[in-house]
């Protein structure tokens, strides 16, 4: 890993003070003549180029070049949970055949579980060449060092180029152990992925708060992980299975764990926004909280779920899992009605994929227009009344909208 060097030997008070004046992130701590570097450096090199010359320097701790065709398959983790698959992981399966075809690899699946057969049957349906299912009873429920202690065993025994994760609690936890076992890298809740004829992936995803989108390229290190969260691609078709399943030998593999399972409580379910068909969405328009009654007659008449914009979560309006956006919830419903909101880029990158986008804001240059199909300038306060009264003709029947 490359770092900065600091030379101790070039080190007086007054270089200290210089390079504790340039660096923007507070990453350096003098004491007893001594200067170190903290956790807090980002490795800009500010202080190697714009410091006291000699005194830091930056070590590029490159690794060797691998031969990168020795490595081959795109491959899912097929996340399940009591037996049944997360629909992420399908939806990943998509991907990996669009990234795997590029080069002509093959789509694999990583199965971990006990009972599993049935989900192994279902990933051949949706076009996986070779299914590897690890199957034994203490798999049954997730376990972060066990199913680490797994993976370790499929790298060992398959050269594997690339392994995606669901971004969801149990990508978000197994992931990094997994990346840090293997001393690879890992790029987490990537909105796109992309495949180069060298067999690189291309991580892309949102950074410095949604101001950039990031390339994280990976080309000395294999396999290449990356997590993507629910909705982010498309489900595949379902086809004739062509594929195989490889049942894999689990005896010889470490169970110990530090982890015992004591009890198992299921959580109150609550309807997720990012499977709703239909969606209204509000933001900063509402200036009361009980002006959000506003939105009911037309919620309800359109059977949809209420999102919301990040600052209503910081209002204590709604409930976090209710955020749409980057730090929210990624949603691609059928319909989505957004009223008032200013469509940041934090906003939009968890909602631009929905199938229709009507937009309500007072005004004309709202940058949320530039992504819908229908566009409505007016005040919330008075086109909620207005909708209210289409959608009642619609639905009684008359169909006079046009
Ligand atoms: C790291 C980071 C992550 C973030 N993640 C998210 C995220 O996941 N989701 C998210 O939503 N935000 C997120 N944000 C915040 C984001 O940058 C915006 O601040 C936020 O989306 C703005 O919310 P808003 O559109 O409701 O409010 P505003 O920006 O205040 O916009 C209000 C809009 O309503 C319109 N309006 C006002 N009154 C009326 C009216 N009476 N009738 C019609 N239109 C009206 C205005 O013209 C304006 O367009 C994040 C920010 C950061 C820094």
């Amino acid at each position: 890993m490359a770092y900065i060097k600091v030379n101790q030997d070039k080190i007086t008070k007054e270089v200290a003070e210089k390079l504790i004046k340039i660096c923007p992130f507070g990453a350096f701590d003098y004491e007893n003549d001594y200067l170190s570097i903290n956790a807090a450096c980002r490795i800009c090199k500010l202080c190697v180029n714009k410091g006291p010359v000699g005194a830091c320097e930056f070590i590029d701790d490159v690794r060797e070049k691998i031969d990168k065709t020795l490595f081959s398959g795109v491959t899912v983790f097929i996340e399940q949970h009591q037996n049944k698959a997360h629909p992420v992981s399908w939806e990943l399966v998509g991907k990996a055949k669009e990234l795997a075809a590029i080069n002509g690899e093959p789509v694999l699946a990583v199965i971990i579980g006990d009972d599993v057969e049935h989900i192994a049957q279902e990933a051949l349906t949706y076009g996986v060449d070779r299914v590897h299912v690890y199957q034994d009873e203490h798999y049954r429920d997730f376990n972060v060092e066990r199913y680490t202690n797994v993976l370790e065993h499929f790298f060992q025994t398959q050269q594997n180029n690339v392994f995606l994760y669901g971004g969801t609690p149990m990508g978000r936890s197994f992931a990094p152990k997994v990346a840090a076992r293997l001393k690879t890298g890992l790029t987490a809740d990537c909105t796109a992925l992309e495949m180069t004829d060298e067999r690189d992936l291309l991580q892309i995803r949102p950074a410095f708060g949604g101001n950039i989108m990031a390339k994280i390229h990976t080309p000395n290190t294999r396999p290449q992980m990356a997590t993507v969260r629910y909705k982010m691609f498309n489900k595949p078709e379902k086809q004739a299975p062509t594929g195989k399943i490889i049942w894999e030998d689990t005896s010889t593999l470490s169970k110990k764990t530090t982890i015992s399972i004591l009890d198992h409580y299921n959580k109150p379910k609550v309807t997720d926004i990012s499977d709703a068909e239909v969606i209204i969405a509000v933001g900063r328009a509402f200036k009361k909280e009980k002006d959000l009654e506003l939105i009911e007659p037309l919620r309800k008449k359109l059977n949809a779920e209420v999102g919301c914009t990040r600052p209503l979560i910081e209002n204590g309006w709604f409930d976090p899992k209710k955020q749409i956006g980057l730090s929210g919830r990624t949603v691609k419903p059928k319909l989505i009605i957004n009223l008032g909101i200013s469509g940041a880029v934090q906003f939009i990158e968890g909602m631009k994929d929905s199938e229709l986008i009507i937009s309500v804001n007072r005004d004309p240059n709202n940058k949320l227009f530039d992504i819908s199909h229908y566009a409505i300038v007016g005040d919330v306060y008075d086109v909620l009344p207005e909708l209210n009264r289409l959608i009642d003709q619609i639905i009684g029947g008359k169909n006079e909208v046009s």
